[in-house]
């Protein structure tokens, strides 16, 4: 699925230089390398405040937590989406309220987001599923309307960006209040271990945010609150430091990739390529998903194992399904989409080595099998 090794070739000098450099100073934690990306990454996106944090979860978590909620306040998200997203809202004590999503991006359905809002909703966390991000003009109005706080999980969309109607273009997690994102390997922007980001345009949330990573001391052992220990390693940074400056060059090779797909899927009945919401630089490709029609994705998916392609579900269930959560839900009959899409879904190879002579491998293959 992605080719973390042969993309680490063409880096390789760089990367080795950066990582020999924190090892020499010996600054493990909170080294120069870490201030020198949260100011390369609060550059790269034009927002006010990065804080590195230890992964993708925390960074939801900790957000979370600088808002300053009630136990049983309400989160509105959506049902289709990596487990982080609703796993923090249960962790904290908040009540998840779950939305189905849009059939064609798979992101949360705005229109649906507008009866499930009470007294007790307190904010939304819409996930930019795939690389592509939601529909955040739909989802600001409500959040302003009913002063709810909008917390975008852009895990997989960094570097991509959101068209308004006004044609105005901004950043993917520069939209919300808060932002987060993960430097999981395998993300469009990953690290060689694990680590995350908390983003904010406000001074107050940011202050609160790097206190609440760092234990809840705003004063050198003096804890004003029950924080965490979430920090970005040194030498995760130092590699950031490297990678970030090709995550435009590395998103581009991803559309460029897409696009070689659509044009052979494109011809295919039976798949239903990914459908992109405005023009190309709105998706960023971190998931390449079809849908599989008429129930032959997992004839598919078998036909894809026997001819050694790569390939994930994403994902098998909604959150409404999963045995962690399903206790939550009232009732299943609130997520048709979700229903049907996880049975037609399938993601293929997608990373920045993607070779013409691979691509053109996986789509003989595949359209030997609909043939
Ligand atoms: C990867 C991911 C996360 C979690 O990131 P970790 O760094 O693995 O904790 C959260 N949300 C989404 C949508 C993700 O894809």
């Amino acid at each position: 699925m992605v080719d973390l090794n042969g993309q680490y070739r063409k880096i390789r000098w760089q990367v080795n230089r950066e990582i020999k450099k924190v090892i020499k100073s010996s600054s493990f934690i909170n080294g120069p390398s870490v201030k020198e990306f949260q100011n390369n990454l609060q550059n790269f996106l034009g927002i006010r405040h990065v804080i590195p944090c230890a992964n993708g979860t925390d960074a939801l978590q900790v957000a979370l937590m600088s808002l300053e909620l009630n136990k049983g306040d309400e989160v509105i998200t959506t049902n289709f989406s990596f487990a982080s997203t609703i796993e923090v809202i249960l962790l904290l004590g908040l009540k998840p309220v779950v939305v189905d999503i849009d059939p064609k991006t798979f992101n949360i359905n705005p229109n649906l987001i507008k009866d499930k809002i009470s007294e007790k909703t307190k904010a939304i966390i819409p996930v930019h599923l795939f690389g592509q991000t939601c529909k955040m003009e739909e989802i600001l109005e409500i959040a302003n309307k009913h002063n709810l706080f909008v917390i975008e999980d852009n895990a997989q969309a960094l570097g991509s960006k959101y068209k308004f109607s006004s044609s105005e273009k901004q950043m993917a997690g520069t939209i919300g209040d808060i932002s987060t994102t993960s430097f999981f390997p395998s993300k469009n922007l990953g690290c060689y271990g694990d680590g995350g980001a908390i983003m904010t345009n406000s001074d107050n949330l940011a202050y609160k945010i790097r206190g609440l990573v760092n234990h809840g001391m705003y004063e050198r052992y003096y804890h004003d609150e029950v924080g965490v220990n979430s920090r970005l390693d040194s030498i995760q940074a130092a590699i950031l430091n490297v990678k970030l400056k090709c995550l435009n060059k590395y998103n581009n090779s991803r559309q460029e990739s897409a696009k070689l797909y659509n044009d052979k899927f494109d011809k295919i009945e039976l798949l239903e390529t990914p459908f992109v919401e405005s023009d190309l630089d709105t998706h960023v490709y971190h998931q390449y998903t079809l849908k599989v029609k008429n129930g032959m994705r997992d004839k598919l998916a078998e036909h894809l194992s026997k001819n050694n392609i790569p390939f994930g579900i994403y994902y098998p269930l909604g959150f409404h399904e999963q045995k962690a959560y399903k206790q939550e839900f009232m009732s299943d009959n609130d997520f048709p989409v979700t229903n049907q899409v996880k049975n037609e879904v399938i993601s293929l190879p997608m990373h920045t080595e993607l070779s013409k002579r691979q691509i053109t491998y996986i789509t003989d293959t595949i359209s030997s099998f609909f043939e």
